[in-house]
């Protein structure tokens, strides 16, 4: 099917830069990773909300090993302590200690995200935490992160669909789009 090459999204025009079909070839090859690397294990996938929603649904089914999945969040709240806001993982209702973790992230910018989340999730004390994510601008790490698993390194520009939004919008389509 012929889809439109270019879209508007609210108040920004974005270009199609990753076909669906890539997006599928690369999610199985990190599937198929991933099933090697696990094998014999039974691991958690933690699928960050929301962008992750398409993504976690697309990778799970290339995965085949006996495996659970939840879906969480990193709500930020203003705190009273002197270090202002807080974030907490919310939604996690698998009890990790001792279990092998995947985190499935969207996308990875300057990384914040993904330190703040696996320092959270080591105080619970699993007996491994991996990240895999769809997307990853490497341009723009700000911490020291070891990923794992990255489905594609794009550059610099603000991306939105299957699953990424632009302000609320733009997360169902099938392919990704660059602003321009
Ligand atoms: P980080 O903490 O790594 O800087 O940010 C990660 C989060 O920022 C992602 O989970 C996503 O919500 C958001 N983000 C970063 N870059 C983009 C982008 O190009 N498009 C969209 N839609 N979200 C982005």
């Amino acid at each position: 099917m012929q889809r439109n090459k270019t879209i508007k999204v609210k108040d920004k025009t974005f270009s199609v830069s990753i076909s669906e079909r890539a997006l599928k070839r690369q999610i199985k090859r990190i599937a198929e990773k991933i099933n090697r690397d696990y094998e014999g294990q039974e691991p958690v996938f933690l699928a960050v909300l929301n962008g992750s929603f398409i993504f976690a649904a697309d990778l799970l089914r290339e995965i085949d090993l006996p495996c659970e999945i939840s879906f969480v969040k990193l709500a930020s709240y203003e705190g009273t302590s002197s270090t202002g806001s807080i974030r907490e993982v919310i939604g996690l209702n698998i009890d990790i200690t001792g279990r092998p973790v995947i985190i499935v992230e969207d996308i990875v910018d300057t990384g914040l995200t993904m330190a703040h989340m696996l320092e959270t999730l080591q105080k619970q004390n699993p007996a491994s935490i991996d990240i895999c994510t769809l997307l990853l601008k490497p341009e723009k790490l700000q911490v020291k992160l070891d990923i794992r698993y990255v489905c594609m390194q794009i550059p610099d520009d603000f991306v939105v669909g299957y699953g990424l939004d632009y302000d609320g919008f733009g997360r169902n389509t099938k392919d990704i789009y660059t602003i321009i």
